[in-house]
């Protein structure tokens, strides 16, 4: 079926077989999934892409093995769409969104999800579990729900209210556990060697949920006509996404699935909670852990797992790496519903946001084609924007009342 090929230890290169592990026996590194690129060139082609369904397991070839079927709500195939109006904006030629806030749970994480409960049901679980900022939590509980399998999502107690309501909607159990999310990635850890038999998506089952988000890249260049875009920006919590879709465009070149350099790679990070672009800009050789204050939730990860990783990419590959304010990425969240008719939360504010601000500092190229990965949907973070988007007037249900209030006011539409 697919090319996957086990597991492979990040540091030492130890294989293992493509089990419910996450870390390497020898050397305690990290662990992510191998492929056979030498047996899959030639027999994945753009033709066989094409033929596959309209959902990210066109791909399924270069995920991870899910026996019989994928577990799927649909996620991932979402729209990248041209973005004329915020690029005149922001002072850029060609610049593209990438809309994952269209995914069935309204984030990207439906994306990770998908394949890691997908590999959880082939090895035999048959619970979900995961340590959230939010989303995840979202994901997990509703792709449980679909399954029929018991799920149990932790996250921190405080999060915005349609965040726990989503969550918690599906029937899963949620615990709010009173710290932040460092707090509640370390407790489960002490769950997952408790009950081994609960399939943590980003935990046990890491290796497998970090591939979801390669179809990010898969798409992009799909989607671009099998081009490759010069720069993409990538929020960054714990990181796994970015080096992912780093990942992604390497496998399409390494499969002669399209030609050209490998795009560079921007992240995005609130100034709340950046210890990727705090170590990035100090040109330091490890990631201070910082204790998250942002309104980007969904981003506050202070001790983030894959930031290393991502450090070494954004230094071989050109990057940057953006570090906004909470009033910026509020800005960024209108500036890209003003100008494209697309309602992030507020991890797409900080996309947008930090995009602005490295246009500014000369280290993304305006010349140069652009991508912005758009990772969550509006609805999610509405609280972020309380007295800030309401009514233009209060007004008695009269004519007169109307007239004069809108006589007074540019429409919106002129913005
Ligand atoms: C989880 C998340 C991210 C990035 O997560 P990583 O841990 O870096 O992979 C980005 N945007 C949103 C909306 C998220 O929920
Ligand atoms: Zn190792």
């Amino acid at each position: 079926m697919g090319y996957s090929d086990g597991l492979i230890c990040r540091e030492c290169a130890a294989t293992y077989p493509a089990e419910a592990r996450y870390v390497c026996e020898r050397c305690f590194g990290p662990l992510e999934v191998r492929y056979d690129l030498d047996a899959a060139r030639g027999r994945v082609t753009r033709d066989s892409i094409e033929a596959g369904p309209r959902s990210m397991w066109r791909y399924r070839d270069l995920l991870p093995e899910v026996g019989d079927a994928p577990v799927d709500l649909g996620a991932g195939w979402t729209p990248l769409r041209r973005a004329d109006r915020l690029a005149e904006r922001l002072g850029v030629r060609e610049l593209w969104l990438k809309d994952d806030t269209r995914n069935p749970t309204g984030s990207f994480k439906d994306r990770v999800v998908s394949v890691a409960l997908s590999t959880a049901r082939r090895l035999g679980f048959s619970t979900a579990a995961c340590a959230s900022t939010g989303n995840l939590a979202t994901s997990v509980a509703a792709h449980a729900a679909a399954m029929g399998w018991p799920s149990v999502t932790i996250i921190p107690s405080d999060l915005e209210t349609s965040k726990i309501v989503m969550a918690a909607v599906f029937g899963g159990i949620v615990l709010g556990v009173e710290g932040n999310y460092d707090d509640v990635n370390r407790l489960c850890v002490e769950l997952v060697s408790e009950h081994p038999d609960w399939a943590f998506a980003n935990v046990n089952l890491r290796p497998y949920y970090a591939e979801g988000s390669k179809t990010l890249a898969f798409e992009i260049a799909e989607q671009l006509g099998w081009r490759l875009p010069d720069q993409v920006v990538v929020p960054i919590a714990s990181g796994s996404q970015f080096t992912k879709v780093a990942k992604g465009f390497g496998q399409l070149r390494a499969l002669d699935l399209v030609e050209g350099a490998a795009p560079r790679l921007f992240g995005a990070q609130a100034a709340g909670c950046s210890p990727v672009a705090t170590a990035f800009a100090e040109g330091a050789e490890v990631i201070r852990p910082q204790k998250p204050h942002t309104v980007a939730r969904s981003l506050a990860i202070g001790n983030p797992a894959d930031g290393p990783y991502v450090l070494d990419e954004l230094r071989s590959g050109g990057g940057d790496c953006g570090s906004v304010t909470d009033e910026e990425i509020l800005e960024g969240i209108e500036l890209l519903a003003a100008t494209e008719g697309v309602f992030a939360e507020t991890a797409g504010g900080t996309t947008i946001a930090s995009l602005r601000q490295m246009v500014r500092r000369g280290s993304i190229d305006p010349e140069g084609s652009i991508v912005a990965i758009i990772s969550g949907h509006g609805l999610k973070t509405v609280e972020a924007l309380e007295g800030r988007s309401t009514v233009t007037a209060t007004i008695p249900a009269t004519l007169a009342a109307a007239e004069d209030a809108l006589a007074s006011r540019l429409l919106v539409g002129a913005r």
